[in-house]
């Protein structure tokens, strides 16, 4: 009796896990990276420093994420792209709702423009020096 409660229990959370996945790719979609298609190069140099291998290029040779509640936001890919193409979503308590980061490399800076509600814009520099490799 024991055994059949616990293969109960174990399938029941089997399902919420899964459920919560779900639930997790649906609503948290907007809390990773997006590639501006237009932008992209193709050049492939953004797969080259993920550090979970998460960019993959489609048969247009525009980079995208094939499983995008898989990234932790690391920004490597803004970093490296040298077309601006990724933008990183921003937690909406933080930039507001849909604001986003973009990233220009200017030699040893990195140049992080943020674009916010009704168009909002504002840029900050950071030495690349100074950050995390990805
Ligand atoms: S933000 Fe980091 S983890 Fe996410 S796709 Fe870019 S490089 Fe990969
Ligand atoms: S580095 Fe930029 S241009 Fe090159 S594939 Fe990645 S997103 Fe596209």
């Amino acid at each position: 009796m024991i055994g059949l409660t616990s293969l109960i229990l174990i399938i029941y959370y089997d399902f919420l896990d899964s459920c919560l996945a779900h639930l997790q790719g649906k609503f948290y979609y907007h809390m990773s990276v997006f590639f501006d298609k237009d932008i992209c190069q193709g050049c492939g140099e953004c797969l080259s420093v993920c550090p979970g291998d998460l960019i993959a290029l489609d048969g247009n040779s525009k980079a995208y994420l094939p499983e995008p509640r898989r990234c932790w936001s690391c920004a490597a890919c803004l970093k490296k792209c040298p077309f601006s193409a990724p933008a990183l979503y921003l937690p909406p308590a933080l930039g507001g709702r849909g604001a986003f980061l973009t990233a220009k490399r200017l030699g040893e800076k990195t140049l992080w423009t943020y674009n916010g509600p009704e168009g909002t814009r504002f840029e900050l520099t950071s030495d690349s020096n100074k950050t995390t490799g990805y």
